[in-house]
């Protein structure tokens, strides 16, 4: 037998922009997949907010902290590539969700630098309603359009909440982006299961070209939000909508004024939604956030200050019960 022929660990990249729905087709495999995985996920936001999202699996998961993976071809990757391939328990897959503004394919690339692996994928993720424009978006299309350039299959996610006209319209704008190119419509209830070896036979790279690569550590920026306290829910939503549009995205966990249990908040575009924490998040800080913006995102102060308007005020929420109506006996005495 050939020493590693047969050994090599299989690798598929999960791509796809900023809320496109990477981490719940991510979630789909683990729960369905039967196999043990390795998963490394790289967030571009200060705060690995997907790691805590990713739900419990037999294999294990690992964030890529530091930036985005694809730009800083950093030992901390192939490190921890390293170590994956040195389990004492041989891990079956490795799964690399990338970052929503990361290139998949150029983490294929770093990936493969590793001889112990073999491309399995490269699957991206589309959120069908937004990504025709985000295709011809003048700030974010370059980077879009780029996480196209190599994959194997695209999800073409969400169809459901989309009328059968505007599915065709998105499909067409991806589908014209390359030739060949295998689009599958899917919902986030009928998520395929990983495409099986499509690039077994891709050779391994032996350098990596740095060239005029966008460097997406300047193209994009990094907001994180964390404060004590909760928000006021009217406040939240007057707040949001006031939020610049250079803030592509906005997730993590917060409280809500009377609700005992934290929430997770994801905000793509103007687009947010509330649901229930996942235990996982659970932070030293009540209000956790972290934003990605375009390079024109404004002063971090100016967003801060905007969310700082939907805090509930605390000097008034300390107060309780007993404090009035200690307040009143002393009135009293
Ligand atoms: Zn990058």
């Amino acid at each position: 037998m050939m020493a590693g022929s047969h050994a090599k660990t299989p690798v598929t990249v999960i791509g796809g922009f900023l809320g496109a729905g990477k981490t719940t087709f991510l979630n789909h495999l683990l729960r369905n997949g039967g196999e043990r995985y390795a998963v490394l996920v790289n967030d571009f936001g200060a705060i690995n907010v997907d790691a805590s999202l990713i739900v419990q699996h037999d294999g294990t998961t690992m964030t890529l902290a530091n930036g985005c993976v694809c730009c800083s071809i950093g030992d901390g990757f192939l490190e921890t590539l390293g170590k994956i391939l040195d389990n004492e328990t041989p891990f079956n897959h490795i799964i690399i969700e990338a970052s929503g503004v990361g290139d998949p394919w150029r983490i294929a690339e770093i990936a493969l630098v590793e001889p112990g692996l073999r491309l399995n994928a490269v699957v991206v993720v589309a959120d069908a309603a937004r990504i025709s424009g985000l295709l011809v978006d003048a700030r974010v299309g370059d980077t879009v359009r780029n996480q196209f350039a190599h994959c194997n299959m695209v999800l073409l996610n969400k169809v459901d909440l989309l009328t059968r006209a505007e599915v065709a319209a998105a499909r067409a704008d991806v589908a014209a982006l390359r030739h060949g190119m295998s689009v599958v419509e899917t919902t986030q209830h009928t998520l395929p299961d990983l495409p099986n070896g499509a690039q077994a036979t891709v050779a391994r790279f032996t350098a990596i070209e740095a060239g005029d690569r966008a460097d997406h550590e300047r193209v994009f920026r990094r907001w994180s939000y964390r404060r004590n306290g909760a928000f006021d829910p009217a406040k939240l939503e007057r707040a949001l909508s006031a939020l610049p549009p250079q803030l592509l995205r906005l997730k993590g966990s917060c409280r809500l004024a009377g609700d005992a249990l934290a929430s997770l908040l994801q905000m793509v575009g103007q687009d947010w939604a509330l649901s229930p924490a996942p235990d996982e998040m659970a932070s030293q800080d009540d209000i956790m956030l972290v934003g990605v913006g375009t390079d024109a995102l404004p002063d971090v102060s100016i967003l801060d200050t905007i969310l700082d308007g939907a805090l509930i005020d605390t000097s008034q929420t300390h107060i309780t019960n007993a404090d009035i109506n200690r307040s009143q006996a002393e009135l009293t005495l």
